[in-house]
């Protein structure tokens, strides 16, 4: 792809945070910028992220934040550490939104929602001279490499510009857009994608219907999972095909893995997270004689009716009478996992386009002057606003990445 005119062009593919974000970076830089998006409208993912609290990111300190990304975390550094998550909250707070560090250490927007940051987004990018192009679908490539697009009447066009960057997301939560589609149009390109996954996903088991009649829905509070060497602790909710909640999204990612490696995954969860398991047993031990099992749980532990019926529904008997016993089962509850829920309510996807095929500024090494930014490349973190964290700073670093190369080109 060589330079058209004077004022160079970028055509961003993907109207995400990723895609919105390189676009403003590209026209502060002197790029006429047009985004191509294929919903009515932009930005419905942050949209919908919003609803339940945007976490735009985490106070925790860069190293620690850094080791969120596991295997990707090398690739991803440089990009985290230049637009880090003061600079995203800096941002923010410049679109009228300032920021404010909850009680987890998480970082949200004032008003806890999406639709103010991305009102006053877009029209700073208005400003900014970036054309918004909706009801526009990216098919692939021509023989010519120019892109080809298919608008709502289904005619289709070829674009072309200097800069192409790709922000088309993972596959999780199609309805709000994106669906994946690019995924076999990047193979057929000999680019290497990983399979996406689901990732942050809720955990599938075969309750028994009288469970879920009487329990679905309903929380277990203060909780430990642990699955192969990973722990998370709060709440989590008991639902008619398994279990969801913060925790459970946490493991989430291990058990996949398991399950795919072994085939199976067994959730080790610990109901009494504060106590040990012989505290716990000398506690049983103090059992009155004219008590029930289950009343002497909900008088000595203060377990739920939920906690307890949980722990009757996985071993599928009595509970066991010797204290000992049944402290071991309620410490190390051994919840066998089905599999892990679809993409399609996962809250974000593993996978994507191979990080082997970028470069240090995330352009593609078969296409020199063509960037892959935000959530489609290949890397995964757990919720606490690292998934947009990374959306934001992948974006930027192709962004400027997109600028110095426009900037070589005779
Ligand atoms: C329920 C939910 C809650 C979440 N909450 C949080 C949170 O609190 N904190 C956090 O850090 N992360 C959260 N996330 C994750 C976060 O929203 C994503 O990681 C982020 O949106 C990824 O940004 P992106 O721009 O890479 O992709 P997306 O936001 O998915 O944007 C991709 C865009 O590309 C468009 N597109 C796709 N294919 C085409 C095509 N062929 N042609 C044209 N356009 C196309 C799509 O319509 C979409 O607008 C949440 C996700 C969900 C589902």
């Amino acid at each position: 792809m060589g330079r058209t005119g004077a004022e160079p062009t970028a055509a961003v593919i993907g109207g995400g945070p990723a895609g919105l974000m390189a676009a403003e970076v590209l026209a502060r830089g002197g790029v006429r910028v047009t985004v191509f998006e294929h919903m009515p409208s932009v930005g419905r993912k942050l949209l919908l992220a919003g609803r339940s609290g945007l976490n735009l990111t985490h106070s925790e300190p860069l190293a620690q934040m850094i080791g969120r990304y596991g295997d990707a975390a090398p690739r991803l550094e440089a990009a985290l550490r230049s637009f880090d998550a003061s600079a995203l909250r800096t941002w923010s707070a410049d679109l009228g939104e300032s920021t404010f560090v909850g009680t987890s250490k998480r970082v949200f927007p004032s008003s806890m929602r999406a639709t103010p940051l991305l009102r006053a987004w877009l029209l700073r990018l208005g400003e900014l001279g970036v054309a918004i192009e909706t009801r526009v679908r990216w098919c692939g490539w021509d023989g010519e490499g120019q892109l080809v697009l298919r608008g709502a009447d289904g005619a289709q066009r070829t674009v072309s510009a200097d800069v192409v960057v790709f922000a088309l997301g993972g596959a999780s939560w199609p309805r709000v857009g994106s669906d994946g589609g690019w995924v076999a149009v990047f193979r057929d390109a000999g680019i290497d994608v990983h399979p996406l996954r689901p990732a942050n996903c809720a955990l599938v088991h075969a309750w028994s219907d009288g469970f879920v009649a009487r329990h679905g829905g309903q929380p277990v509070k203060n909780v430990e999972l642990a699955v192969v060497g990973v722990r998370a602790r709060g709440d989590v909710v008991i639902t008619s095909t398994g279990l969801e909640g913060g925790p459970v999204y946490t493991v989430s990612s291990a058990v996949r893995d398991d399950i795919e490696r072994a085939g199976a995954a067994v959730l080790v969860m610990n109901l009494l997270p504060d106590l040990t398991t012989s505290h716990v047993a000398q506690r049983l031990g103090q059992r009155r004689p004219k008590d029930s099992i289950s009343s002497t749980l909900k008088r000595t532990l203060r377990l739920s009716p939920a906690a307890v019926a949980l722990v009757r529904e996985v071993i599928g008997a009595s509970l066991p009478v010797d204290p000992e016993a049944l402290a071991e089962l309620l410490t190390a509850l051994p919840v066998s996992i089905d599999a892990v829920a679809s993409i399609d309510r996962a809250i974000s996807s593993a996978g994507g386009v191979s990080l082997d095929e970028v470069d240090e500024g995330f352009m593609l090494r078969r296409r020199p002057g063509t960037f892959v930014v935000g959530e489609m490349l290949d890397w995964e973190a757990p919720t606490g606003g690292y998934l947009l964290q990374a959306t934001f700073s992948t974006a930027v670093a192709a962004a400027n990445g997109a600028l110095d190369w426009l900037g070589a080109q005779p």
